[in-house]
Order: C-alpha cells, then sequence, then structure tokens
C-alpha cells in the first residue's frame, strides 16, 4: 500500500477496471485489528492492505479499545484473549456505548461455550485460529454487508451517486473516472455528506491511522477530486467545499 504522496500513475488510472472484480468492494474500507500476537496481526494488516482496505492495528487490549471508541470503522477484527482487556469485554463496553460496528472476533478455542459467550456480549461472527486468509476476507464481506453495517451499498449527495458494489461514480448520470485513493476519498466525503472533516480525519480514515503522509497530500488529493467531481460541470453549484481553517465538506 503506497502511504506516501506521488504523482498518480497509469496503473493508478487503470485500478477501477483491476479491481472492479471481485474484490472491488472493499476498497477503502476501513478496518481495526486488535490481535496481540504480532505475526498473526502484521500478517492480517498486510493482507487486507493488499485486498484494498485501510487498516489500523493495535497489540493490547487497551489501546484497541481505545481506537474502537474514538475512531470509525466498517469492521473490528478483536482476538478474544487480549492482554490489557479482554476480547469479549471489549465488545461488550462498545456495545454499551451504543457502538454497532461489525465485530469479528478470532479465537484459539472452538468451543461451543466459548462462541455462545461471545455472540451474547455482542459479537456478530467467529473465526477460529488458524483461519485460511480468503476465510476471513469472506467474513468480513459478508459482516459488512448487513443491514446494520455502517456502509449502505449506494452513497447519495445530490446528483452525485457511487456504487461500493460496482464501483461506479456518476454525477448527472455522467459516469466519472477515478482512481483508488480517489475513490476512497470521496467514499469518506459521501459518508459524511454536510459535515466538515478536517485533514486530519481524512488522512485517518483514508490513508489510515499510522500512515505518515502530510496534509498536503489531502490538498493534492482533493485537487483531483475537485476537477473530476466540480470542474467538469460548470453549470452545476460545486460539491466540494473548502471550509479554511477547518478542513472540507462535500455537499450544495
Ligand atoms: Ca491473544
Amino acid at each position: 500500500m503506497v502511504l506516501h504522496w506521488r504523482e498518480e500513475t497509469e496503473e493508478d488510472k487503470q485500478s477501477l477496471r483491476v479491481f472492479s472484480g471481485k474484490y472491488c468492494y472493499n476498497i477503502g474500507m476501513k478496518v481495526l485489528v486488535i490481535e496481540d500476537e504480532h505475526r498473526i496481526a502484521d500478517n492480517i494488516k498486510q493482507g487486507l492492505e493488499q485486498e484494498r482496505m485501510v487498516v489500523d492495528l493495535a497489540y493490547d487490549g487497551i489501546s484497541g479499545f481505545d481506537l474502537a471508541s474514538t475512531e470509525s470503522y466498517d469492521v473490528i477484527i478483536l482476538d478474544r484473549l487480549l492482554p490489557g482487556k479482554d476480547g469479549l469485554l471489549i465488545c461488550k463496553e462498545l456495545r454499551e456505548q451504543g457502538n454497532n460496528t461489525p465485530i469479528l472476533i478470532l479465537t484459539a478455542k472452538s468451543l461451543v461455550i466459548d462462541r455462545v459467550e461471545g455472540l451474547t456480549n455482542g459479537a456478530d461472527d467467529y473465526l477460529t485460529k488458524p483461519f485460511a486468509f480468503e476465510e476471513l476476507v469472506a467474513r468480513i464481506q459478508a459482516l459488512t454487508r448487513r443491514p446494520h453495517a455502517v456502509n449502505s451499498q449506494i452513497l447519495k449527495v445530490s446528483d452525485l451517486t457511487l456504487s461500493l458494489t460496482t464501483y461506479d461514480v456518476t454525477r448527472n448520470n455522467k459516469p466519472l473516472s477515478l482512481s483508488q485513493k480517489e475513490f476512497a476519498l470521496l467514499s469518506y466525503l459521501m459518508r459524511h455528506k454536510g459535515i466538515v472533516v478536517t485533514k486530519e480525519q481524512i488522512i485517518d480514515n483514508v490513508w489510515g491511522y499510522e500512515a505518515s503522509i502530510l496534509p498536503n497530500t489531502v490538498e493534492v488529493f482533493m485537487g483531483y477530486l475537485r476537477k473530476k467531481i466540480d470542474t467538469v460541470f460548470p453549470k452545476k453549484s460545486p460539491l466540494i467545499h473548502t471550509v479554511r481553517g477547518f478542513g472540507y465538506k462535500l455537499g450544495k
């Protein structure tokens, strides 16, 4: 995954087509992985990033719970046994806070009683270690397609639409061609329509919590997006607005 700004390559431009098959649904999806076994955690992160998801990682229960409570995610992958704060307790407390993010619990135990315990604490699904990576991706997709998931399949703002399943973006019924990162950025803005989002929020959500990119990169990508969404529709009111000193807002 490229975290540093660079010129858009031909590959980026073609990425719509390349990834418009099996995995297009995952692009820009934000995942939190809480797992204390570093090797497993790092492998999951690397694998999901190859699936074009944005992944934050926590190696213990306390920092994992903090991230889960303060950031917004499409799905949380939570190890059952964690130092600091137990996985089931994290699950229970997040649900008590009203957090509805789908939670997939990883467990070394396959005991039925353990599963029941997890489900009654608000977990959505279970995966027993060791597991095949494809199985993890399939479970994530199943969870985020459920009706209570943060994602809706089609996002709409004014005459702009974005499909999270087909990857189609249109304005005024005219198809637009976006790079992978532009797509992720636009889907984030559309999920927060009418709300001012800061550059820091955008970096955290589109590039990932640990990304070492500069706020200037956000401006650069916002410029690309503006050109495609607003500049080519001079008769339409612009949808991307800069809120000086704060950030950006998408809407009329
Ligand atoms: Ca563990």
